[in-house]
């Protein structure tokens, strides 16, 4: 057993190391470089999801640090389709910028922070106000899955609602502080995607190109699933069973991430 005075004179010397080093530095100490293919598939993926129709002037896409799980990257406040790697910023998951150079970070980062410290499964998140999307989180209709490519909501898509969280910031709707991102953190749960009532969306991947396609396959789904609801009558869903037979099968996703990459990037 350690000493009592011992445990305390380590403490000190602990707090006076602390202290020093915060003295002496001048910004936070940055990750590891991060491999610029990694980049280029962050830029991509937000000019992807802006060209189809997931982004429009807000929303946000950002990726786990490849080498350091306690940070995250992410654009600087900015239009996703004129995002370039000189924008991205490096986060801890306290949603801290790291090294900000002047930049202006998104006011809703604390989607991402909240969501990567309770998801280790997470290596991407996207915060949209996809359209379609909208109705679903203010109806009593919940989202399920009506085309084979959106088959990952047969796990159900669960929607939170500002209004349940008891902070004076909740009103204004937007996810401005920790304690709101934590509250959507935890409505998300272990799923892929959560409506946003009023708002949007929160789509998760265990990389960007996975949460890309989930997030443009929840958009296209909501737009599908409204169209069988103007038609009327009973709705034949993509079943449970044939979610998860999915969910194990042989998968192609690369095609679809090249085509995407190329049309955004013009390469
Ligand atoms: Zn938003």
């Amino acid at each position: 057993m350690i000493h009592p005075a011992r445990l305390a004179i380590a403490t000190v010397a602990l707090a006076l190391a602390a202290g020093l080093g915060s003295a002496t530095a001048q910004t936070p100490p940055t990750s590891a470089a991060v491999d610029p293919a990694r980049i280029e598939d962050l830029v991509a993926a937000n000019r992807i999801l802006a060209e189809e129709g997931v982004l429009d002037a807000y929303g946000h896409v950002s990726i786990r640090h490849p080498s350091d799980p306690t940070r995250y990257l992410m654009s600087r406040s900015l239009a996703p389709i004129l995002v370039t790697a000189s924008d991205i910023m490096e986060y801890d998951l306290d949603s801290n910028p790291i090294d900000p150079q002047g930049r202006r970070g998104v006011i809703e980062r604390f989607i991402h922070g909240e969501i990567y410290m309770l998801r280790p499964d997470v290596n991407a998140v996207i915060h949209s106000h996809s359209p379609a999307v909208v109705p679903f989180g203010i109806t009593q209709v919940p989202m399920r899955p009506v085309i084979h490519v959106a088959s990952f909501l047969w796990v159900g898509v669960p929607v939170w609602d500002s209004r349940d969280v008891a902070d004076p910031a909740s009103a204004a709707m937007l996810v401005r502080n920790a304690a709101l991102g934590r509250s959507l953190a935890l409505r998300l749960s272990d799923k892929p995607v959560a409506l946003m009532r009023g708002h949007g969306n929160v789509v998760v991947g265990p990389d960007v190109q996975m949460a890309v396609r989930y997030a443009i396959y929840t958009e296209v789904n909501a737009r599908l699933q409204a169209a069988a609801i103007a038609i009327g009558g009973p709705i034949n869903y993509i079943s449970a069973e044939e979610g998860a037979a999915r969910d194990k099968g042989e998968r192609d996703f690369a095609r679809a991430w090249e085509l995407w990459k190329k049309k955004a990037l013009g390469k």
